[in-house]
């Protein structure tokens, strides 16, 4: 079973773009804001995202957890996000093996998805009600 790495490399990818979709829903779903258009872009200085920014994880260290042209802090909780979401997909995959574990992986995603996008949406309402 060589190509077994290689399978669970890309379905840990793919829980970690899962992450960052997590990341833009509880981003914009609190604000009313559409989860398809516009492009993802810095919420300061409005510069739309590139392929490195949106790297899971990766893109955060890369820029050194800031905006690549205006500085400003992109906060740590996105790339814990997506760490998370990779790390849902790649234990059950360790412990049940690759099918059943990513099966169990997507559950865990979904429901990480939820649990960061119900905070999200509270934590918007509470700076709405002190705003
Ligand atoms: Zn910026």
């Amino acid at each position: 079973m060589s190509i077994a790495p290689f399978l669970i490399a890309y379905l840990v990818f793919l829980g970690l773009g899962l992450g960052s979709f997590i990341n833009l829903a509880a981003d914009r779903l609190p604000r009313g804001e559409s989860i398809i258009s516009p492009r993802s872009h810095c919420r300061a200085c409005g510069r739309e995202l590139n392929t490195i920014d949106l790297l899971p994880v990766l893109g955060y260290l890369l820029r050194g957890g800031r905006c690549a042209s205006c500085r400003v802090a992109i906060g740590a909780s996105s790339p814990i996000v997506e760490a998370v979401a990779g790390a849902f997909m790649l234990v059950p995959i360790l412990w049940f093996g690759v099918w059943p574990g990513a099966a169990a992986g997507i559950g865990l995603i979904a429901g990480w998805g939820l649990v960061v996008t119900g905070l999200a949406a509270r934590r918007c309402a509470r700076s709405e009600r002190a705003g």
